[in-house]
């Protein structure tokens, strides 16, 4: 389980519903972690898919990790992998490629 800031931010950020899949569709989802990128989003329910991005957590005030999507993009490319293109590989859709 990803680490976050707080038990606050962990439980929102890593939270299931079990009446919806998407995070986007559930009412009670307020934070959206993209693990990929290790960016925090607070999720705006206009029917979309639409984030503001956060810095800070709303719950302990601690700044959040940098946002890792310049660098995501940068290793596929160093392993000749074009994400519009091609098939990104596993462990690029989560956040176990920061490990690598
Ligand atoms: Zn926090
Ligand atoms: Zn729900």
């Amino acid at each position: 389980m990803a680490h976050h800031c707080c038990e606050t931010m962990t439980y929102h950020a890593g939270r299931q519903c079990d009446q919806h899949d998407d995070p986007f569709e559930c009412p009670d989802a307020l934070v959206h972690f993209a693990a990929k990128y290790q960016e925090y989003g607070l999720i705006i329910h206009d029917g979309g898919a639409s984030i503001i991005g956060i810095e800070f957590c709303p719950w302990c005030g601690r700044r959040l990790p940098e946002s890792q999507r310049d660098r995501w993009f940068a290793e596929l490319e160093r392993r000749g992998i074009d994400p519009w293109v091609d098939e990104v590989p596993a462990e690029f859709e989560d956040g176990r490629w920061l490990a690598l």
